[in-house]
């Protein structure tokens, strides 16, 4: 459905930035994978992308929470393949205390990657798109970007902001009865189970003396009515959606995936 199309993730050397670029590949999408990790791992995963779906993946090392390595990401992509089609601003960081005590550099680190990062790397990739006419940004976003939880201040701020900067980019681009067709859409899950809510289950289960599996039921039932943690191919799937031609009119929304957790 998206062969020749070429996808940019971030962070998607895990969780569900991994899950979306083997989504996309699937497709038949060239990726271009970036994130943290072990160089041999990520190695794996980028020829295993490869091999499995008969597509392009390259990996580009690029640390997110400077401005300048995020545009670098962008232009990196064009240079290698001549254009990008496909913007998946997915990496992200949570760090969870109360306000009094919320590290400043925590701070800045949140917003740099949850909420500049995305600034950045759509700047550098709209000027490609308007160019060829063709372009699909998706950001994940979270239930975060709706609603507010208490501890997570930076968090749910730099959600909120993906949720705003999302519209505007939609809007700024919305028009098609000028050759263009580009949109920009944002995802907002619930609980995922990857490693970033694994830290938050075992940080519960230590603060309540409880077994880890009894802290994730504990995580789900405050907040997720459908008391099921939602897989990251489910998100996947849905920016498999947002990027067909079926959702060309789909634009500056947030769609939830979180099992009922902001329709309370
Ligand atoms: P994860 O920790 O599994 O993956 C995060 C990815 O971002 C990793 O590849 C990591 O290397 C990369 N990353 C982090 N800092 C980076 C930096 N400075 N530069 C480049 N890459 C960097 O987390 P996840 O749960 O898969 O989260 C993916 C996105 O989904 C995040 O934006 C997160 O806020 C959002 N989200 C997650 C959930 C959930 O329940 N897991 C819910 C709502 C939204």
């Amino acid at each position: 459905m998206l062969k020749g199309k070429i996808a940019v993730v971030t962070g998607s050397t895990s969780g569900i930035g991994l899950e979306i670029a083997r989504e996309l590949a699937s497709s038949g999408c060239d990726v271009v994978l970036n994130g943290f990790g072990d160089a041999a791992e990520i190695e794996d995963i980028r020829a295993g992308i490869e091999l499995k779906y008969s597509v392009r993946a390259l990996y580009v090392n690029v640390d997110l929470s400077k401005g300048d390595q995020a545009r670098k990401l962008i232009n990196e992509t064009i240079k290698e393949f001549g254009k990008i089609d496909i913007l998946v601003n997915n990496a992200g960081v949570q760090h969870v205390a109360p306000i009094e005590d919320f590290d400043s550099d925590r701070w800045d680190l949140l917003i740099a990657v949850n909420l500049s990062a995305t600034f950045h790397t759509m700047a550098e990739a709209v000027k490609n798109m308007k160019k060829n006419g063709w372009g699909r940004i998706v950001n994940i976003a979270s239930a975060h970007g709706l609603r507010a939880s208490a501890n997570k201040s930076a968090y749910v701020a730099s959600k909120h902001g993906v949720v705003g900067l999302t519209k505007v980019v939609a809007l700024e681009n919305a028009r098609q009865d000028n050759g263009q067709n580009i949109t920009c859409n944002a995802i907002c899950p619930g609980w995922v189970l990857t490693p970033l809510v694994q830290d938050q289950v075992e940080a519960w289960a230590e603060r309540d003396n409880i077994p880890v599996k009894d802290a994730e039921v504990a995580l789900l039932s405050e907040k997720q009515p459908s008391h099921r943690f939602a897989k990251p191919e489910e998100i996947g799937a849905m920016v498999t959606y947002l990027c067909s031609d079926a959702a060309r009119s789909v634009t500056g929304t947030t769609m939830s995936i979180d099992g009922g957790w902001t329709a309370k």
